[in-house]
């Protein structure tokens, strides 16, 4: 078992699962690299979040990093309901209920028909005939042939097995549920009660979504609580319609691949990836590349080649972070799916194809960005081995980290949530202190971990940004080698 802490800029982030619970796991996980936990509020009890939160926050403690926790909300989401796994095949007949119908009823037919339930009550009313109805980010697909007796009759396009719970998409039928649904309010609130650093919200469809889903938020936090950061994930049509002011409004994008990739052609998948890649680093948003990362790697402990390409690809566009789900939720090799991600990253890093004078030009100019721009010059001009910056709110560390420089970034924080907010962002380590401490101190100390955690070495040459506290009084900018 390797104890070191693999050095990288791109940060992970992990869907958590049954197979991913435990202290120990975990601490295993975030020495692999792990940087922000994943909880789908699609699956799993409050009981089981509260308590895998906590098993998180004491594995980030022993381990001595940060890591941050995000609360993913399900939105309009329709789901199989499934007592039994069901296999169908290509040219097979399943007939399609929805919970309202009559349970008897349903397990009559279920004698003699393959039987699929959905969990959206009077989505079969929305159904008409030629509509394609798709099952675990599309792996499966039934075409509607008739409606009878408030089911559906479907023909199996393609075939599988169909678990209980999975995700169910149907593009040409109107799905009715409201954006933010009764239990997405409900899963919210107990995420803000758990002090949650970031909520993502699923199917976003315009700015506007996420300008109401902050004021709900502040609503229940109170004026005082540093806000959760929200992530806004693109996975529909509309999304990418109205991306620019989504990425106005929101401060994290998730690029949802697997819905996506239903809403439009899969090969335009990448290319769609790149486009919302560029544009959320030229807004200074933290982006997240999602689902299907290192998908065999459910069952097997090596990734296929086109899936380290995958990662390699994400990697070189300066994503900050790319994402595991099924294979760290529910597969056999956890810690190994982060370890491998946690490689392909570092040796992509490493490569020429990873380099940038400066990341895409921003689409804004202030003297906070002048003077963030200054400090990669400087710092590559001197070749530093490190940033050394104090940010209460992370803002400033953000503008460094937007041009990803060949320098780690170290951050100063007496902020908690800033703290574990930075998880996510590319190339950032961040360190706490509680307390009284002038930013000079907390720089030094911060200097001090750095080199304990052998972040850096004796005669490492390190470029520290110092302001007071007024922004834009003064402002110094430091070279020095460490002790
Ligand atoms: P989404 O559209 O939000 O990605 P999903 O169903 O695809 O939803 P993932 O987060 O991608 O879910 O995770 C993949 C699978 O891992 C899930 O379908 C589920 O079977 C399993 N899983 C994830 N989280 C949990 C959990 N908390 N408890 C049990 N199983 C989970
Ligand atoms: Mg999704
Ligand atoms: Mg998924």
């Amino acid at each position: 078992m390797q104890k070191e802490i693999i050095k990288k800029h791109t940060k992970i982030v992990a869907t958590l699962g049954p197979v991913s619970e435990t202290v120990e796991i975990l601490e295993n996980m975030i020495r692999a690299g792990l940087n922000v936990a994943r909880f789908n509020f699609s699956h799993g009890e409050y009981e089981w979040h509260e308590r895998v939160m906590q098993n998180v926050r004491i594995a980030a403690k022993n381990v001595g990093v940060p890591v941050a926790i995000l609360a993913d909300l399900q939105g309009p989401r329709v789901r199989t309901h499934m007592e039994e796994e069901l296999e169908i095949e290509q040219g097979e007949t399943v007939r399609i209920f929805d919970v309202s119908y009559d349970n008897a009823k349903i397990e009559k037919i279920a004698q003699d028909e393959k039987v699929i339930i959905l969990d959206c009550p009077s989505i079969i009313k929305e159904l008409s005939v030629g509509n394609e109805i798709l099952i675990e980010d599309g792996l499966m697909k039934v075409r509607v042939v008739d409606i009878v007796d408030g089911y559906a009759i479907a023909d199996v396009i393609d075939g599988g097995l169909v678990k209980n719970h999975k995700g169910i998409n149907i593009p040409d039928a109107r799905v009715p549920l409201p954006t933010v649904t009764k239990k997405d309010y409900d899963d919210l609130a107990f995420a803000l009660s758990q002090s949650v650093d970031f909520v993502a919200m699923s199917f976003v469809r315009d700015g506007q979504d996420i300008i109401n889903l902050r004021k709900h938020i502040r609503k229940i936090i109170g004026e005082e609580e540093t806000m959760p950061r929200i992530i806004s994930k693109i996975e529909c049509k509309e999304a990418l319609n109205n991306l620019d002011r989504i990425l106005g409004a929101t401060d994290a994008v998730m690029i949802a691949r697997g819905d996506l990739g239903i809403e439009v052609e899969p090969s335009r998948i990448t290319i769609l990836e790149k486009d919302i890649l560029k544009k959320s680093i030229s807004h200074l948003r933290p982006v997240i590349v999602a689902t299907q990362m290192l998908a065999s790697m459910e069952h097997n402990a090596r990734p296929t080649r086109a899936e380290v390409a995958d990662v390699t690809n994400a990697v070189a566009d300066h994503t900050d972070a790319v994402m595991l789900s099924g294979e760290s939720s529910m597969g056999n090799y956890p810690v190994e799916s982060v370890r491998t991600m946690s490689q392909i990253a570092s040796e992509t890093e490493i490569s020429p194809y990873d380099d940038v004078f400066e990341a895409m030009s921003l689409t804004f100019s202030s003297e906070e960005v002048n003077i963030a721009h200054a400090t990669y010059d400087f710092s590559r001009e001197l070749d530093a081995q490190a940033i050394v910056i104090f940010s209460e709110s992370g803002y400033t560390a953000r503008l460094l980290s937007h041009f990803r420089p060949n320098q780690i970034i170290l951050v100063a924080t007496n902020n908690q949530k800033t703290y574990n907010q930075l998880a996510l962002v590319w190339g950032v380590h961040s360190f706490l202190h509680a307390g009284e401490c002038s930013r000079k101190k907390c720089i030094d100390q911060t200097i001090k971990e750095a080199k304990s955690k052998e972040l850096l070495h004796s005669q490492d040459l390190v470029i520290t940004v110092l302001g007071s506290t007024k922004a834009g009084k003064k402002l110094t900018l430091t070279g020095s080698r460490i002790t």
